[in-house]
């Protein structure tokens, strides 16, 4: 076995260049909670499609990867603008910046559903079963898309952050008291395994 002085001289400069790149580093996002009033702004649309928007997607993307979200909307890092992501299983992450639905399907389906930002628990909510949205992707680029199912789903859900719409919002009032309640009990038991019932 070589000594460390040795090992370090047979590193051709490029190689030591390589080393640097094992090591990914970004910034994990605070996701916003039930209660903060930035959940409740409609958010800005965006502007430019700069270098700042580009890091800020970088960071956003693996935020939403880390909370095993397969939905992430801006202002739920507290980032006030029309942007939003989704990945569904397997599938890449798709961004939406500055979305519009442009048509939803008559038949409407019931899904359970959950926020990031309501942590813990859940509610079945009806929304239409195909949504088509249009919007610009993380490269500028203007793209119109059909979904169905689980995107569907995601995509409306998100869709809503951008307007200050949280999914507890499309349950009955009894419904929606309830649920509040019992993430408030969660939230007061410091968002306890044990309670919620679903990993
Ligand atoms: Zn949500």
């Amino acid at each position: 076995m070589l000594k460390q002085p040795e090992a370090a001289a047979m590193l051709k400069p490029s190689e030591t260049v390589v080393y640097k790149f094992f090591f990914i580093y970004y910034k994990n996002m605070e996701i916003i909670i039930f209660g903060n009033e930035l959940l409740r702004q409609k958010a800005e649309p965006v502007k430019d499609f700069n270098r700042e928007l580009k890091t800020f997607l970088e960071n956003f993307l693996n935020t939403m990867r880390k909370e095993k979200g397969i939905g992430l909307a801006g202002p739920q890092v507290g980032f006030m603008k029309r942007i939003f992501a989704v990945q569904t299983e397997k599938d890449v992450p798709l961004v939406f910046i500055n979305p519009s639905i442009v048509e939803t399907s008559q038949e409407m389906v019931k899904y359970e559903e959950g926020c990031l930002s309501i942590p813990k628990v859940w509610a079945e909510i009806t929304r239409p079963e195909t949504v088509r949205v249009q919007a610009w992707n993380e490269r500028g680029r203007p793209f119109t898309l059909e979904a169905e199912g689980i995107l569907a789903r995601a995509v409306l859900h998100e869709y809503d952050h951008l307007e200050g719409i949280l999914f507890i919002d499309r349950l009955s009032e009894l419904k929606r008291n309830k649920l509040i309640a019992k993430f408030e009990k969660i939230r007061a038991l410091g968002y306890a395994d044990t309670v919620c019932g679903k990993p």
